[in-house]
C-alpha cells in the first residue's frame, strides 16, 4: 500500500499532520418505507455533511441495518425488498458511495460477532431500562429476546466502525448513552479498544411527529400510515395527509410545541423543507388552511427530485446490489480490525 499523507513516516516537522476524518455513522432499519422524519432528522444532514466545507473532514458510514428489522414481527420477503428499496432511496437522496461507505449490516458478519462480545459487557438491567424496549414490547404477546438486546447490537454497529459521531433523533438518545457507557466500560476493563462516540443533533426537525397524532413520533413501523409522509408518496397522497393533519381549535398560527403540538409540527416541517427557522415560518400565514397548503407544496417540492432519481435507479437493481457489495467489502476491512482488537482484549485466542 502506498503511504498516505497521514503516515507518520512521511510527516516531517514542517508539514502539519492532517487529522483523520471524523467518522459519522447512520443506521436505517428496513422495517417500513422511509418517511419525512427519517429524511429531515437523519438522512439529509448526513448527505449535506458529505459536501459541507465546514465538515469536509467527515467520512460517512451508512448501514441499512436489516438485523434490527428481525427484532419485531416481520415478513422475510418484505425485509429483503425494503432493504434494497432503502438502499436505492439513499442513493437517490444523494449518498455518494465515493465519499460514504454504504452497506447492508448482515453482509458484514463482524456486526454479530462484536454484538456477542458486547453482550458480555452489558448488564441485563441496563438493557431492560431502555424506553424503546418498553414501548415496543408493550402489548406484544411474543417479545423477541433480540428486542431486549437490540441496543447492544446498535452499540456494536457504532463501535465496529470506529465511529466518532452518531446523528441521533431524540428517540435514539438513550441508546447512544448506552453505547458510550459500554465502550467506556470495555476500555476501562480490558484496555483501550474502542472509540467512544458522541451524539450530534440537527438543530430543528430532530423529531417530526405523526400528522394524525402529534403526540407520537412519525415512524416507519406505525400501525396506520395515515399521518406518515413516506418519501415515495405521490403528491396527491402528501396533500391528503397534510390536509387531514390534526391541529387544534384556536386557529392561531404560532410555534409552541407544548401548547400546540400539531401546528408546531407542521411549522417545523415547513421550516425544515424551506431552510427557515420554525418560529419565523408563520409570517404571512393567517389560517391553518394556508399553513397546510404551504406545508404540502414545500414537502412535494422537497421530495420531487429524489423521487425522480429513485425511479431511474429502481430500474437497475443489479447496480444497487453492486454498490452494496463494494460497500460491505470496504466496511469489512475496518470491522475485521476492530473485532480482532476486541477479541484479543476480552481474552479470546
Ligand atoms: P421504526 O419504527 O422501525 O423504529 P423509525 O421511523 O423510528 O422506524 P429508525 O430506522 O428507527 O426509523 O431511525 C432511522 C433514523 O431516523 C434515526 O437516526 C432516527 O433518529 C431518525 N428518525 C426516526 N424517526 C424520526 C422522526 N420522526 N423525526 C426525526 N428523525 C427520525
Ligand atoms: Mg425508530
Amino acid at each position: 500500500m502506498s503511504p498516505t499523507i497521514t503516515d507518520p513516516a512521511v510527516c516531517t516537522a514542517s508539514s502539519p499532520a492532517v487529522p483523520p476524518p471524523v467518522r459519522r455513522l447512520t443506521g436505517i432499519k428496513p422495517t417500513g418505507p422511509l418517511h419525512l422524519g427519517n429524511y429531515l432528522g437523519a438522512i439529509r444532514p448526513m448527505v449535506e455533511a458529505q459536501t459541507d466545507p465546514a465538515t469536509g473532514a467527515t467520512h460517512g458510514v451508512v448501514a441499512v441495518v436489516d438485523l434490527h428489522a428481525l427484532t419485531v414481527e416481520h415478513r422475510p420477503h418484505e425485509v429483503r425488498a425494503l432493504t434494497l428499496e432503502q438502499a436505492t432511496v439513499l442513493l437517490a437522496v444523494g449518498v455518494d458511495p465515493r465519499r460514504t461507505t454504504l452497506f447492508v449490516q448482515s453482509q458484514v458478519p463482524e456486526h454479530t460477532e462484536l454484538h456477542y462480545l458486547l453482550e458480555c459487557t452489558t448488564g441485563y438491567g441496563e438493557a431492560q431500562r431502555m424506553i424503546q424496549f418498553k414501548q415496543k414490547a408493550d402489548g406484544q404477546r411474543h417479545v423477541r429476546l433480540s428486542l431486549l438486546t437490540y441496543p447492544v447490537l446498535m452499540t456494536a454497529d457504532i463501535l465496529l466502525h470506529d465511529t466518532d459521531e452518531v446523528p441521533v433523533g431524540d428517540d435514539q438518545r438513550q441508546h447512544l448513552e448506552l453505547a458510550r457507557g459500554v465502550a467506556e466500560r470495555f476500555n476501562n476493563r480490558y484496555g483501550d479498544t474502542f472509540t467512544v462516540p458522541r451524539g450530534v443533533n440537527p438543530p430543528f426537525a430532530a423529531r417530526i411527529m405523526d400528522l394524525a397524532d402529534p403526540a407520537v413520533k412519525m415512524e416507519k413501523s406505525a400501525a396506520d400510515g395515515a399521518g406518515v409522509i413516506y418519501l415515495l408518496d405521490p403528491p396527491d397522497a402528501v396533500r391528503r395527509k397534510v390536509k387531514r393533519a390534526v391541529t387544534d381549535s384556536d386557529g392561531e398560527v404560532c410555534y409552541d410545541p407544548d401548547r400546540k403540538p400539531g401546528v408546531s409540527n407542521l411549522m417545523e416541517i415547513l421550516a425544515a423543507c424551506t431552510g427557515a427557522d420554525p418560529r419565523q415560518t408563520g409570517h404571512g400565514i393567517t389560517s391553518y388552511g394556508q399553513l397546510k397548503s404551504a406545508v404540502a407544496e414545500a414537502v412535494i417540492d422537497t421530495l420531487a427530485p429524489l423521487q425522480r432519481r429513485h425511479r431511474a435507479l429502481a430500474r437497475e437493481p443489479g447496480q444497487v446490489q453492486e454498490v452494496l457489495a463494494a460497500g460491505a467489502a470496504n466496511a469489512r476491512e475496518r470491522a475485521g480490525a476492530t473485532v480482532a482488537r476486541a477479541r484479543r482484549a476480552i481474552g479470546l485466542l
